[in-house]
């Protein structure tokens, strides 16, 4: 018999708006990379969330490597489910962090 998780844990309004920014944030470095100007961009480059991803985290790490912080906020899908801790993104206080 499956046993249903009690409770998922979901993105809080501030995470969401994170996650928003940063893909926003790469759609746009792509934008400016493939010289893709503001009108139709839809068309051009459609967003797909696989390649903007993959950049994200490579970001993510390649700037972490370089000493910087950077919240990256997630859910961690174990036994039990948790937030990503202010020890992850490396700020002694993150207030994207329930
Ligand atoms: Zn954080």
């Amino acid at each position: 018999m499956d046993t249903v998780k009690e409770k998922e844990l979901e993105f809080t309004g501030d995470m969401m708006e994170r996650d928003d920014i940063m893909d926003n944030a790469v759609y746009q470095m792509c934008l400016a990379f493939l010289g893709i100007e503001s009108d139709d961009t839809e068309d051009k480059f459609p967003w797909d969330i696989s390649i903007l991803n993959e950049i994200r985290e490579f970001t993510v790490h390649l700037l972490r490597e370089q000493g910087y912080q950077v919240c990256d906020p997630y859910i961690e899908r174990d036994d039990i489910d948790h937030y990503c801790s202010p020890h992850v993104c490396g700020f002694k206080k993150c207030e994207l962090h329930p």
